[in-house]
């Protein structure tokens, strides 16, 4: 039987996506999009209401009624793509990934239809480029510093034949000292929050932090509990965010490769 198995397998057909389509794509994440054409100020406001965290407000901004949707609060949860199907939709591109804090959150004009801020656009690239950015390896070593394990599910992904991420020369490494980056997943508890920063001494420089998923980014909707201290960067300085719950391999390895082309940002 173990030969059927190995027949079938070198006679099928090899999957592997191609680093162009994976990069800035979003698909199945359940964040949303707003078509800013299809904006009204009712829509919005159907939106807001249905929105169970944060991630979505009404503001008055230097007169103009401004939708602000913050990516790092968003669970994905679809409430307002059900509560106004047509302005919101599903995002299959251009969810911001590997940024800072500040760029996870978009604004658009209500009253004239479309969004007030350029995109921070996620270029498509190439296998070269990554090559280019980091050499021939990059170590990461992931922390969960309290996640449900959601995140990890996604980036154990990443290390499938499907996505094969050591094709870039990525690896995950055991030990913090081995590594170039940390990528810390979950609201900080407050028991990790030592270990946690006890990792990223033992990380040698330069380093980079990126924070995984709404837990990472914002403590997401464990904010607030008596168990965590909150979001990453209330315990150890974080360089890059990548929002979403959790968010899909495709993302991740956009928000990894986001976060390795603004070298300044560097710890
Ligand atoms: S998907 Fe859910 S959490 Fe995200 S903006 Fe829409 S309603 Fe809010
Ligand atoms: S972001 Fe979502 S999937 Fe990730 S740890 Fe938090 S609740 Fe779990």
């Amino acid at each position: 039987m173990i030969f059927d198995v190995a027949a079938r397998s070198l006679a099928s057909k090899q999957v592997l996506i191609p680093v162009s389509r994976l990069l800035g794509d979003c698909t199945g994440s359940r964040m949303p999009d707003v078509v800013a054409g299809l904006l009204t100020y009712d829509t919005a406001s159907s939106a807001v209401a249905a929105c169970p965290t944060s991630a979505l407000r009404l503001e008055q901004h230097r007169g103009i009624r401004q939708l602000t949707l913050d990516y790092a609060e968003c669970t994905g949860c679809g409430l307002c793509i059900a509560a106004c199907s047509g302005a919101f939709r599903p995002a299959t591109k251009n969810v911001p990934c590997g940024v800072s804090r500040s760029a996870l959150i978009r604004h658009w004009d209500v009253d004239r239809g479309h969004q007030i801020y350029a995109d921070e656009s996620i270029a498509e690239s190439a296998a070269d480029e990554i090559h280019a950015l980091f050499g021939r390896a990059l170590n990461i070593r992931q922390v969960d510093a309290g996640s449900c394990n959601g995140c990890e599910s996604e980036i154990s992904a990443l290390t499938n034949p499907y996505y094969d991420l050591e094709r870039f020369g990525v690896h995950f490494v055991a030990s913090p000292k081995h590594a170039d980056m940390l990528l810390v997943t979950g609201p900080v508890t407050h028991n990790m929050a030592n270990a946690l920063r006890n990792t990223y001494e033992a990380t040698p420089s330069p380093k980079l932090v990126v924070a995984v998923g709404t837990c990472g980014c914002t403590g997401g909707i464990f904010e607030g509990s008596y168990a965590v201290v909150g979001a990453v960067d209330a315990v150890i300085p974080v360089d890059a965010f990548i929002p979403g719950c959790p968010p899909t391999p495709a993302m991740l390895l956009t928000g990894i490769l986001q976060a390795l082309r603004t070298p300044d940002r560097k710890s």
